[in-house]
């Protein structure tokens, strides 16, 4: 079988079980326990996060939801090499580059966004645009770090047309690759910006306004989520609860907060 052919295979395989998970979660498993963050003060997750499933299950949606050699990466360079010039789905025809992730590979904090835009696309970086330099502001401003101190992903590598949204086989591609970088990095704490990033990260319908604000488990790493910066450009007013969101951040990281 040809590679491709076998990467398509692996997708289908992937969309399955993707909805064999959500159906897991519906019955109220939200999560398969995958690492132990290195936190000492562990948040108390959201009350809807259910107990975890069963080591076995971990192995299987392991051993399935990844491309084959996904799990064998030992770095976040391996897997861009791995990665390669991806064709596994159809936003390859549409993008110029693949938007990988860059920061810190020992970040304590990653944030997981939805997909590239134009701006994201034409540089090969996460987060350049307008709402990515609110982000930046909310980083260095807000929690004085510097953007190089943490890691800034997509759930999508490539940038979808007209920055519509993706679709279920581009995410069931896409998002192992997230899964892997966090598994490489092994952050403290995942913020999730925005509806859709949160909404396929925790495979619930639940609206990001009752998301936010509350911890929750994405494959064993505490996880908040919080508007996105492109949704604050168009309603400042609810900086204040990304503040507030962020402020839960920097207290279980043991970063000071600072007056804004
Ligand atoms: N919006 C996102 O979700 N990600 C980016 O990288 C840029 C804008």
């Amino acid at each position: 079988m040809s590679s491709s052919r076998s990467q398509g295979r692996v997708c289908d395989v992937a969309t399955q079980l993707r909805t064999h998970v959500e159906y897991d979660r519906e019955l109220g498993v939200l999560g398969y326990p995958r690492a132990e963050p290195r936190t000492a003060s562990r948040p108390v997750v959201a009350a809807s996060a259910a107990p975890r499933a069963p080591a076995r299950a971990a192995a299987i949606a392991r051993d399935l939801f990844a491309a084959p050699g996904l799990a064998e990466t030992g770095s976040l360079e391996e897997l861009r090499t791995f990665i390669g010039d991806c064709q596994r789905c159809k936003l390859a025809g549409h993008r110029t580059q693949i938007v990988f992730g860059v920061g810190n590979p020992r970040a304590r904090l990653v944030f997981a966004g939805e997909a590239p835009g134009r701006d994201e696309d034409l540089k090969g970086e996460p987060f350049v645009g307008r709402a990515g330099q609110l982000l930046t502001e909310i980083i260095t401003k807000g929690m004085k770090l510097r953007r190089e101190d943490v890691y800034i992903a997509n759930v999508i590598k490539c940038r979808p047309p007209e920055n519509r949204n993706p679709e279920p086989d581009e995410v069931a591609c896409c998002e192992p690759f997230l899964i892997r970088q966090l598994e490489l990095i092994r952050p403290e704490v995942v913020v999730a910006l925005g509806k859709f990033a949160v909404q396929t990260l925790l495979g619930t319908k639940e609206p990001i306004t009752r998301l936010r604000g509350r911890w929750h488990d994405y494959h064993g790493i505490p996880l908040m989520p919080t508007f996105h910066p492109a949704y604050l450009l168009r309603n400042p007013a609810d900086k204040r609860l990304v503040w507030e969101d962020i402020q839960q951040v920097m207290k279980v990281l043991g970063i000071g907060v600072a007056r804004k």
